[in-house]
């Protein structure tokens, strides 16, 4: 261990200049030295990702406009951050530099643009690369030491677009080596580069992901997720009425709860952590007294339901075949068609003559069930929602299920799965059950 943490801000937390300044405060209130993970500012990605559309779908007027509303945005945040006029002024430049590179990329010959090219992606990372330099230099002015460090000269995928951790170590500890005497280092969540050294990205979210793939390379002591809420909640607050903060979650849990739609962490944020036990600590920028939720190796001793999460854009896929009875060996076909086109299958249910999956990734879908077809009567559901409880120990639980199903008589339900994990219930449901299904189980499992 390093002995160092990792405090990543997200996009409300910095997305505001007086947000930029509680930032400042709490990094000279924590103690030893940090790295300081930074979101775009709010909105940021959703307009470049709107500007790059503008340029794909070859719309030169959209995209000027994007850029304006954005650099109005920019100029004006950047006049509030400062006050001194040589930093106004610095501020200023700064945010001249970044849009001539914006309208410079829009420049390009029209109609040429895609979503997967060089020039997008560029354009998704120059978020993150402006709210730390603008962070930068806020920390500068109040003469606060701090350096930054640049997420392009160390963090990377490879061709399966998996971060490459042990070259990430490798690269950062050098990099740490050179700015000893710093406690304050600045980098920028979400921004990568790829096998062919291109600018990349971690997905939309990732820089929860980039904050714990560098607690884990740097074996951090601890790595804390600073945004707009008191922690993780029990159900999703922005379709449900009531929700309350957990106190603490097992990495398995929280992993879960991740993966299946707590849009709070990023899918795979505790992923790395995990790996190297790092614990990771979510907390609100908005309220520093609130507890937070504590993410760690130490099993909860209660058992029973924690939380629910959903997961929206899910396809199920129902393969029929009396080849299936008494047959070894039918499965793995299945599964070997979905390895083929590289599509990960979340839920699984089988009978003796069907076996139903679903997938949240359905751009090979066209190939996958050309595949299938082979082998069997093939029905598919799109528009599903995973609707995910997780909790510990939950098979103990005597009351579980049956609280789930009288929890959810009014709702029809495609899929259920138990028994994988000793803490998950999922349950398929169409998409437009979800706000119904979320508030029946909120009352059923947690009495609220
Ligand atoms: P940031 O910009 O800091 O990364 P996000 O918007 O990505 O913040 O994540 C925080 C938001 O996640 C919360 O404002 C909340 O609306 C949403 N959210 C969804 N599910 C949960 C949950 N179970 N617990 C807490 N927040 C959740
Ligand atoms: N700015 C990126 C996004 O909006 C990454 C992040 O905020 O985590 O998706
Ligand atoms: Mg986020």
């Amino acid at each position: 261990m390093t002995g160092m943490i990792v405090m990543k801000f997200g996009g409300t937390s910095v997305g505001k200049p007086e947000r930029m300044r509680t930032i400042a405060g709490l990094l000279q209130q924590t103690p030893g030295r940090k790295i300081v993970v930074l979101s775009a500012l709010s909105g940021t990605t959703n307009a470049l990702v709107r500007l790059g559309d503008a340029l794909v779908a070859n719309k030169p007027q959209d995209a000027a406009k994007e850029i304006e509303a954005l650099e109005d945005h920019y100029r004006k945040f950047t006049d509030d951050l400062y006050v001194i006029d040589a930093f106004k002024a610095i501020g200023q430049e700064i945010i001249s530099r970044y849009f001539s590179l914006f309208r410079l990329l829009s420049a390009g010959s029209p109609g040429s643009y895609q979503h997967d090219d060089r020039t997008y992606r560029e354009l998704l990372a120059q978020g993150e690369l402006m709210s730390t330099e603008l962070f930068y230099h806020h920390l500068q002015e109040i003469k606060v030491p701090a350096r930054l460090l640049p997420a392009l000269h160390f963090m990377s995928i490879d061709e399966n677009q998996e971060p490459e951790l042990d070259k990430i170590s490798s690269r950062i500890s050098p990099l740490l080596d050179t700015m000893q005497s710093v406690d304050i280092l600045i980098t920028q969540g979400y921004i990568c580069r790829n096998h062919l050294n291109e600018i990349d990205n971690l997905k939309r979210g990732g820089s929860d992901y980039t904050a714990s793939l560098i607690g884990a390379a740097i074996r951090a002591s601890e790595v804390q997720i600073w945004t707009d809420i008191d922690g993780m909640h029990n159900n999703d607050p922005r379709v449900v009425n009531k929700t309350i903060p957990i106190a603490a979650l097992t990495f398995d849990e929280a992993s879960e709860l991740a993966y299946f739609g707590a849009k709070i962490l990023h899918p795979s944020t505790i992923v790395p952590a995990q790996k190297y036990g790092v614990p990771v600590l979510l907390k609100n920028t908005m309220d520093e007294a609130a507890l937070g939720t504590l993410i760690s190796d130490k099993s909860s001793s209660s058992v029973g339901v924690k939380a629910i999460a959903a997961k929206d854009g899910i396809t199920a896929v129902r393969i029929r075949s009396s080849r299936m009875l008494l047959a070894y060996g039918f499965l793995r076909k299945v599964f070997e068609v979905f390895e083929k086109f590289k599509t990960p299958i979340d839920m699984i249910t089988t009978s003796e003559i069907a076996v139903s999956v679903t997938i949240d990734d359905a751009k090979n879908l066209p190939g996958i069930l050309e595949e299938l077809k082979t082998m069997g009567t093939i029905e598919t559901d799109s528009n599903q929602t995973i609707v995910c409880i997780v909790g510990n120990r939950l098979a103990e639980d005597k009351d579980v299920l049956s609280k789930v199903f009288t929890a959810l008589k009014t709702v029809p339900v495609r899929m259920v799965s138990f028994g994988g994990s000793p803490n998950n219930i999922s349950v398929l449901i169409e998409t437009k059950w979800k706000e119904k299904t979320l508030q029946l189980l909120n009352e059923g499992l947690f009495n609220l």
